[in-house]
């Protein structure tokens, strides 16, 4: 057992860091205010090469491995979430999803682009009438012969309108159910795809969710990812990874929130002295402490057994049941050792504590997380 970082995890989780504190502190408050995407962050992340930081380098990639993703999550979370949901879904749904399911050509045509950061990627799974019970997708994808023929609406989609390669779970054979789905490769642009109303939302502000529409949208049949009726399993594999990034984003933000208390602490005043001097200050400052500590523990340990090759789907779960939670309380009591000053937004706090609801929800919510582990333990 080995808990330390290597030298490279350290240079990576630093200029991670710095990259957060420099570029991306500046604007946060203003684009989580205007719902503004952060675009040129993203570009410069891009080529810095954190879009797609796990992929092979023959296919653009940073060839890291999930440690490394993570810490650069991690670190980008504790500033803006926002920021690092785009990276979490081109890096660990888009990306990995393609390398590893995605045919030679799909790889050249799509990964390539969305690897270097010169494009951005959506995962579009969710549907109006088809969240956590992904199985009951409506959209279809009616085998035309040389081509697939998508209808229907996806929703809550990330990077909904500054994507330009969108994966798209539909159904092509409901008599298969799970098994009758299909994952597509739809691009920006094809004749019948509309990107729909953006959501306007209580955190994570400044990425872009929208709906999506597709009426008629011919798709050619190379752009089918595997084989035909693996939609399903591409999905939840996929999702199985990104959970990890999602807990990765959790620890961040409740990580974020607490050095921001810390550091208050020591500066306000309250009753003569020093509110860290308070030793009701101090139990909220261990506890939060004691709680990152043991969700960062769960998240690293997801994050080995996913690059040792053991099964990562409980402990993903796990990971992101519980650092979720971590990024909840966290974030409420930081909110409130900051008194006043923690109910605005110049303090930050406020915002890391809305951002983090949406870590119990995306990627699964936390009752999902709790079949998932359920299902592990009851065998
Ligand atoms: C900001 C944002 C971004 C998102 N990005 C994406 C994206 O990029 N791509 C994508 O495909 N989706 C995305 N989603 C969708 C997200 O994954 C779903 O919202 C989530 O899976 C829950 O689905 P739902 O909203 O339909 O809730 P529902 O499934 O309707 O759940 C409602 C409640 O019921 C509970 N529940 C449901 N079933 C059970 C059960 N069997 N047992 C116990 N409790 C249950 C849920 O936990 C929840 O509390 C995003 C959502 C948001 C809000």
């Amino acid at each position: 057992m080995n808990l330390q970082l290597s030298e490279e995890h350290l240079m990576i989780q630093k200029a991670a860091r710095d990259f957060a504190q420099n570029e991306l502190k500046p604007g946060v408050i203003e684009r989580d205010e205007h719902q503004k995407f952060p675009a040129e962050q993203i570009k410069m992340l891009g080529e810095l090469g954190f879009m797609g930081m796990m992929v092979d380098p023959k296919y653009g990639g940073s060839g890291m491995d999930t440690i490394s993703y993570l810490l650069a999550i991690e670190e980008i979370s504790k500033v803006d979430a926002s920021a690092s949901v785009v990276l979490s879904v081109n890096n660990s749904l888009v990306c990995w999803g393609l390398e590893h399911f995605g045919s030679e050509d799909q790889k050249q045509k799509y990964l390539v682009p969305l690897a270097k950061g010169e494009k951005i990627g959506a995962f579009c799974l969710s549907e109006p009438e088809a969240g956590s019970d992904a199985t009951s997708q409506r959209t279809t994808a009616i085998d035309m012969g040389d081509h697939y023929l998508l209808n229907g609406t996806k929703n809550w989609i990330t990077n909904g309108s500054t994507a330009s390669t969108y994966i798209v779970m539909a159904q092509t054979d409901v008599s298969k159910g799970s098994r009758g789905i299909n994952a597509l490769i739809i691009e920006r642009g094809m004749e019948g795809f509309i990107v729909g109303a953006k959501e306007n939302k209580l955190g994570i502000r400044g990425s872009d969710t929208h709906t999506l529409l597709f009426n008629d949208v011919k798709v050619p049949k190379e752009n089918r990812i595997g084989d035909d009726g693996i939609g399903f399993k591409f999905a939840m594999k996929t999702l199985a990874g990104g959970r990890i990034g999602i807990a990765a984003q959790a620890l961040g933000i409740a990580g974020g929130a607490y050095e921001l208390a810390l550091e208050y602490s020591k500066v306000r005043s309250a009753f003569g002295k020093v509110i860290s001097q308070h030793q009701a200050i101090q139990f909220k400052l261990a506890d939060m402490a004691t709680e990152i500590e043991a969700a960062r523990l769960l998240v690293y340990k997801a994050a080995w057994d996913k690059d040792n090759g053991h099964d990562y789907g409980t402990s993903g779960a796990m990971a992101k049941l519980y650092a979720s939670k971590v990024a909840m309380e966290v974030t409420v009591e930081a909110v409130q050792v900051h008194g006043g000053y923690g109910f605005v937004k110049e303090y930050h706090v406020e915002r890391l504590m809305r951002d983090a609801k949406i870590t119990q929800i995306y990627e699964g919510t936390s009752e999902v997380q709790k079949i998932v582990i359920a299902r592990s333990v009851l065998g």
